[in-house]
């Protein structure tokens, strides 16, 4: 047998190849990220086959990885005491593209029933390893399997039709290590500080540890895989900094695990920032990163939140995800669509929850954030989710003490029994909605009313238009639809004028008025009022004549 073998990689592999270096991924430095993920997978394998040896003799258990830079020749190694491959694993695995060993190595796992645990697996696509060729003119592979009496090899390529495979004769430790020799216009990986900031960015929450240069960089816990009642505050703390970039500390915590219908482990923090208008209106990223087994996917992923919980940070991840879905896919992928629902759902019902565990923080909390969840109603055409984002809404209103918000679930909970609708009233301020006629009118019946003081309020409730099947109804309409019916004076009512001087007063003032007015009708329902003047757009005028009024202050 030769030591020095020939191969050439299958025609499929050819072409895969060239897609793969030339455009699968769409960042060059993630090939970091694929080699220190197959080092990782190296490293679990080892642990799985030294759980199950049973006295099988596998050699020591260090798991560690370790990156080489050297910018004089211009490569980077990137090393590990995993498991390493034999010659015809290298030549099946690293020869033949879309051929995952750690697929394979998980089925035969899972072919073992008392096996739970193959969670920590990186790889299932066999695509990664050759991203190095994405930066490389020549990778070259030296590996010794675990198993007893295995040579070492080397394994080289520079990527286009064939590699070489070579015994070597030398000891070689167990493991792999993978040097690339980079391409001129890729030197910047062999420079020590750049490869830093990659595997920081992508490899932080690796499990094992690793080195580059003999330096140690990653150092955080992956905490959202663990259990929520392990995690401490300062942890969490510590946590919300790296991801969030802020200086702050989280106000809400929400950590959430689910399996079913999709894998999915979350670490959610709102923060104790207050958010300025700046940061209301400008269309910012979310800030939620998206990874999958503990490797980042996506620093920003905006499609994994909807637009109006974009001031949520923390650390979302699936299983389920396939490492190098690229952008683009991730857009309009099915998975993604589900995750987006499931998290905004968990979201707004944690908040809710937190709403009724401590009603004050919440409301310090609602009065923060609560321009987004308005932006978040208006946005969406869906009613159903315009609801749900309103379930998260807080009103003054008439039968509390001004600052004591209610939502409108409470408000439903304790509607008189013939009352069908929600009424709202939008004023300047508290005295003025007490104070005016419309709300004279329907408190004669009983009914709450919920005061809004913002000019965009009445745009959203009239937006969000019903709630769980009750219609929002603004008191002046409402007292509009009403005096239809009118124009009598009732009999007997003896602070009333007659029937004939009414219709006098009425066809008086039509006069005087001219066509500056619709119409005049008669109402009996005011008390402590004389008169009302209605007009179809309500909400208008109010805003004319605020801004009138501020001009002349
Ligand atoms: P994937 O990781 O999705 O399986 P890759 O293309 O990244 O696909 O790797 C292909 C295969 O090569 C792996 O499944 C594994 O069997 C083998 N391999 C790659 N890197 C290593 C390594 N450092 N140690 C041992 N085996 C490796
Ligand atoms: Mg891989």
């Amino acid at each position: 047998v030769p030591r020095v073998e020939k191969h050439q990689f299958q025609a499929e592999t050819q072409q895969l190849l060239h897609i793969v270096a030339k455009s699968l991924y769409s960042d060059k430095e993630i090939f970091i990220r694929e080699l220190i993920s197959n080092a990782n997978d190296a490293l679990e394998k080892l642990r799985y086959v030294q759980l199950s040896a049973g006295g099988e003799q596998v050699g020591d258990d260090k798991r560690e990885i370790y990156l080489y830079v050297d910018d004089i020749n211009k490569t980077i190694t990137i090393k590990d005491t995993g498991i390493g491959m034999t010659k015809k694993e290298a030549i099946d695995n690293l020869g033949t593209i879309a051929r995952s060993g750690s697929k394979l190595f998980i089925e035969e796992l899972k072919k073992d029933k008392t096996n739970t645990d193959d969670g920590k697996i990186i790889g299932q696509f066999g695509v990664g390893f050759y991203s190095a060729f994405m930066v490389s003119n020549s990778v070259e592979v030296v590996t010794r399997s675990y198993k007893k009496d295995e040579p070492g090899y080397r394994w080289t390529s520079d990527g286009s039709g064939s590699y070489e495979i070579e015994t070597l004769l030398d000891d070689v430790e167990r493991g792999t290590s993978i040097r690339c020799h980079l391409r001129d216009d890729c030197a910047e990986f062999s420079k020590e500080e750049t490869v830093k900031q990659i595997v920081k960015k992508y490899s932080n929450f690796v499990s094992a540890p690793i080195y580059i240069n003999d330096v140690r960089v990653n150092n955080l816990r992956a905490l959202w895989m663990e259990d929520a009642k392990s995690i401490k505050e300062d942890e969490h703390t510590e946590f919300y900094r790296f991801v969030s970039g802020q200086y702050d500390k989280p106000r809400y915590t929400l950590q959430y695990k689910i399996d079913v219908p999709i894998n999915l482990r979350a670490l959610i923090y709102i923060p104790q920032y207050k958010p300025n208008i700046f940061d209301v209106t400008q269309e910012s990223d979310v800030g939620v990163a998206l990874y999958s087994r503990k490797v980042l996917i996506q620093p920003k992923a905006n499609q994994l939140l909807p637009r109006w919980l974009r001031f949520v940070k923390g650390v979302v991840d699936s299983e389920d995800i396939p490492l190098n879905l690229s952008r683009e896919l991730l857009q309009d992928s099915n998975l993604i669509r589900k995750i987006r629902l499931l998290l905004s759902q968990r979201i707004i019902r944690f908040l809710q929850e937190q709403s009724k565990k401590d009603k004050a923080k919440y409301q310090e909390f609602y009065e923060d954030y609560k321009l987004f969840f308005k932006e978040g109603i208006v946005r969406t055409a869906d009613q159903g989710e315009k609801e749900d984002i309103a379930k998260l809404l807080r009103f003054d209103s008439s039968r509390e003490e001004q600052g004591n918000l209610i939502s409108l679930e409470e408000y439903i909970d304790r509607m008189v029994p013939e009352q069908k609708h929600i009424y709202y009233l939008a004023g300047p301020s508290r005295e003025l909605c007490e104070n005016s006629p419309y709300y004279e009118a329907i408190r004669q019946k009983g009914y709450e009313v919920l005061f809004v003081y913002e000019s965009h309020d009445e745009v959203l409730l009239m937006q969000l238009a019903e709630f769980d099947k009750k219609k929002l109804k603004s008191v002046e309409s409402e007292l509009e639809t009403d005096t239809k019916k009118d124009d009598t004076i009732l009999e007997g009512d003896a602070r009333s004028l007659s029937q004939d001087e009414a219709n006098q007063l009425k066809q008086w003032i039509l006069k005087q008025f001219g066509d500056k007015i619709k119409n005049v009708k008669i109402n009996t329902k005011l008390d402590q009022h004389p008169c009302i003047i209605t007009t179809n757009e309500m909400g208008a005028v109010r805003h004319f004549l605020k801004t009138n009024l501020l001009q002349r202050n």
